[in-house]
Formats: C-alpha cells, sequence, structure tokens
C-alpha cells in the first residue's frame, strides 16, 4: 500500500465537522479522486494528507511502511496542483520548474536535466522562455503540473486544478493529465466536483458526502452499483422512480412496471440512457421539451414520475412537444436504493 489513512478527521474551532473519521487506502501508482459537492470536506482531507492541516488525535497516516501524521508539510515529498496554478510570476517557465529542484540543492547538471524531462513530458517545449504571464491558462497549468513532478515527489495531490479554465480547454487537458499522470507512474489524489473529470482521470473514485466518504470503487462500479442514493444521484444523474413498490408491480403516476422480483423497503432510481421511448410500453407519459445534442436528443417527459423524467433519444424523428410517448424501462437498469432519508 502506498498511502493508508486510518480515522483522518478535522473539526474546526466552532464544533464545525468538516470531516468525520475516515479510512482509505491508495495503491502505489493509483490515481484517486475525491469527488462530492462543494464544502464535503475533500480539500480539508487533500489538505490534512500533504500535512497542511493537523487531523483530530487518533489519526494514522502511513506512507509506505512509514508513519508520517506528525511529519511537516517540507518533509512529506509530495507535489501539489492548486487551481491557481500558483505560478512565480517573474521567473521564467524554466525558473519555475526547476525551482523545487534548486531548494533541494540538487547540483545544476541535473536540475537542468530533470527541468528538460518534465519540459519533453508535459510538452512545454514552445513555451519554456516564456514569462509566465505570457502564458494561457492551459499552458500555465502545465507548468504548474511540471513543476510538482519534478521534484519526484512520492505523491502528488492535485486541488480542482482544472477548475479555472473555459470548459473546452478544461475537457482537453483532462485527458491530456490522465496520461501524463500514468506516464509519470506517480501516486496522485485528485480533488473535483466535477464528476466527469474524475471518472477520466481517477482509477478509483472516493465519492464524498457530509465530511464523509460514502463509496470507494472504480468508476464502472461506482456508476453500475451504487451504494447510496446521493452516489447515484451524483455519478451519472440517476432519478427516482417515485411511485410505490407491492410486491414486484412498481407503481408510478404514468403506469406499472412489472420488476423480475419483489422488492422490499428501497426506493427505485433511473438513468437518462435506461428511459426508452416503445410503441407497447406499459408507461405513458408527455413530452415537455425536446433538445437536439448531436449524438442524441434530449426529452423531457412529464407524468410517468413525479418530478419531470428524461429520456435520451437516439432518433432521426424525435417526438414533439406536447405528444404522448409510451415508455418502457428494462428491468436490469433499475436501481434499488434505500429512500435518502435513511442512506448513511
Ligand atoms: P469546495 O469544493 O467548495 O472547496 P470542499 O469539499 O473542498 O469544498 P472543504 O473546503 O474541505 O470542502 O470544507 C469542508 C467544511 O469545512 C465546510 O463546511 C467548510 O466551510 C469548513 N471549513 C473549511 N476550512 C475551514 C476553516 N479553516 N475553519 C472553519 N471551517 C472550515
Amino acid at each position: 500500500m502506498s498511502l493508508s489513512l486510518r480515522h483522518v478527521a478535522k473539526t474546526f474551532p466552532g464544533g464545525i465537522r468538516a470531516l468525520l473519521p475516515t479510512d482509505l487506502d491508495i495503491a502505489e501508482g493509483e490515481i484517486v479522486a475525491l469527488l462530492g459537492p462543494s464544502g464535503c470536506g475533500k480539500t480539508t482531507l487533500l489538505r490534512i494528507i500533504a500535512g497542511l492541516e493537523t487531523s483530530d488525535p487518533g489519526a494514522q497516516i502511513r506512507f509506505r511502511e512509514e508513519d508520517i501524521t506528525r511529519q511537516p508539510v517540507e518533509r512529506r515529498k509530495v507535489g501539489m496542483v492548486f487551481q491557481s496554478y500558483a505560478l512565480f510570476p517573474n521567473m521564467s517557465v524554466r525558473g519555475n520548474i526547476g525551482y523545487g529542484l534548486k531548494m533541494q540543492k540538487l547540483p545544476r547538471k541535473q536540475i537542468e536535466a530533470r527541468v528538460e524531462e518534465v519540459i519533453a513530458l508535459c510538452r512545454l517545449e514552445a513555451c519554456v522562455d516564456r514569462a509566465v504571464t505570457a502564458l494561457s491558462g492551459g499552458q500555465r497549468q502545465r507548468v504548474a503540473l511540471a513543476r510538482a513532478v519534478a521534484p519526484r515527489p512520492r505523491l502528488l495531490l492535485l486541488d480542482e486544478p482544472l477548475s479555472a479554465l473555459d470548459a473546452a480547454l478544461r475537457a482537453m487537458l483532462r485527458d491530456e493529465l490522465a496520461a501524463l499522470l500514468r506516464q509519470f507512474g506517480i501516486t496522485a489524489i485528485h480533488v473535483t466536483h466535477d464528476q466527469e473529470e474524475a471518472m477520466a482521470i481517477a482509477d478509483r473514485v472516493a465519492v464524498m458526502q457530509e465530511g464523509r466518504v460514502v463509496q470507494v470503487g472504480t468508476p464502472e462500479a461506482l456508476y453500475r452499483q451504487p451504494q447510496t442514493a446521493f452516489v447515484a444521484r451524483f455519478i451519472g444523474n440517476a432519478m427516482p422512480l417515485d411511485g410505490r413498490i407491492e410486491g414486484a408491480l412498481l407503481h408510478l403516476p404514468g403506469g406499472t412496471l412489472a420488476l423480475d422480483r419483489p422488492v422490499n423497503g428501497a426506493a427505485a432510481y433511473v438513468r437518462a440512457e435506461d428511459v426508452r421511448i416503445a410503441i407497447d410500453g406499459p408507461l405513458c407519459g408527455r413530452v415537455e421539451a425536446v433538445t437536439f445534442l448531436g449524438t442524441h436528443y434530449r426529452l423531457t417527459i412529464s407524468g410517468v414520475t413525479h418530478s419531470p423524467l428524461t429520456c435520451l433519444h437516439q432518433s432521426f424523428n424525435p417526438p414533439r412537444p406536447g405528444e404522448t410517448v409510451r415508455l418502457t424501462i428494462p428491468q436490469d437498469a433499475i436501481l434499488f436504493l434505500q429512500p435518502e432519508e435513511t442512506a448513511a
């Protein structure tokens, strides 16, 4: 195990419980995303791992076999990349990238070789001699990444590194970052509130809610087997099928779905891609809105559930607003979860 956290928690003055006791294991070379809405404790957890924040008593943080719980930030050998780049504006790109190596007092030749190595890795050749103030947001973030990895940290921590960039650049850099981190072979923890970013970059995602990690898993596992309604909604926008389950029947305002087994005490959820238009479907609704999205249409349908249901529909001939449509939902696409009020 590369990094192991036990009972890591944080209570801020005034009794604000930013992080409830948390255990997490991260393997060597693994990339883990901490994903959750604003205020759920992601940054607090990251800062405790970095040594920028102390945990409540009783925590243990081990790096490989070493107990680093009380180690100060400068001895933890972590690299950090923030949303705000935090580059030195009065230094060139090379100067920024070499800064950490200079602080380590490495011989000049070695510094130069390492700087060149990460410049090539991060594809920064074209802008190395410029002032950082003359770079684009995407280039600055690549310099920040190069600067963080140049001293070969044993752990790389990234706090919303892409959120200052515009949407198109963010999507491009996201894939680049995913590839680069794997090339570096570095153990990394990436904080984000963006589900797509977490899924694109991380080997495993830890979903956080109100100060606790509620589920950890591969992007596929979280998507297909969410353990709580919160995870199902946060990963892939699952919608409640808020009707009445009676044995193996799910009664909804727009019709009754036959289930393949009786279900007790659970709430049903479905994702938009699993809601299908079918002439003989058991559900009936009214199309409220039709949005063309290139590869498919997004339909907003009322009357099936209490709140409007979204359906992703691929066809050259979509229904029109105002039309009545029949729908079906494949049984294996329905997620049965604890109702939200009682979810952990
Ligand atoms: P965001 O995505 O908005 O950055 P986050 O998930 O990273 O959110 P944290 O920054 O970890 O959340 O904050 C968790 C909780 O702790 C929040 O309620 C926040 O207000 C509180 N908090 C964070 N830092 C402090 C502090 N220094 N003093 C008091 N409360 C704090």
